[in-house]
């Protein structure tokens, strides 16, 4: 399959629909999931048009997962979580839904479980309000 510039996470990098935005530099972008499966859960992306793991070039995907570190970090300070996942899901068979790549960070605590995969949509003030207490704390990180 090839790259389609018609996917969400492209037109959000290109403005062209909203996201609760957390973090930005040259290569990356990390904002809030739109279907979270547990309060706090962040989306990174490479501003590389790359469908999956395997099509981006080594930089941008060491500064990708440099803003993973970077941003979980700040989410887990956000979120008071004992722990973080990272998922990364590379094609339609492993259940990849949005076709430009991203990793997950996924808060979690003892007893919470994960809600469905990309299912019910969150309110946006809520989002946004999780948004801002993970730019709080990359500010107090800087
Ligand atoms: P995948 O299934 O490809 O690993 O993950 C895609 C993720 O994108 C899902 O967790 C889903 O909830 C999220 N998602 C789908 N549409 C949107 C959207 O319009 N905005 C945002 N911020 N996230 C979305």
């Amino acid at each position: 399959m090839s790259y389609s510039t018609d996917n969400i996470f492209a037109k959000i990098l290109r403005a062209e629909a909203p996201a609760a935005k957390v973090y930005e530099d040259a290569k990356t972008l990390a904002f809030m999931d739109a279907m979270p499966q547990v309060p706090g859960h962040t989306l990174v992306i490479p501003k590389y048009p790359s469908e999956d793991l395997f099509g981006i070039p080594p930089d941008d995907l060491a500064a990708t997962i440099k803003s993973v570190q970077l941003v979980g970090r700040a989410v887990r300070a956000a979120f008071e979580s004992t722990g973080i996942m990272i998922a990364q899901l590379s094609g339609r068979e492993a259940g990849q839904t949005v076709f430009h790549l991203h990793f997950h960070i996924l808060p979690r605590h003892h007893g919470l479980e994960l809600k469905f995969h990309a299912r019910e949509f969150e309110d946006i003030a809520v989002l946004e309000s999780h948004a801002q207490k993970i730019r709080d704390q990359l500010a107090r990180q800087s």
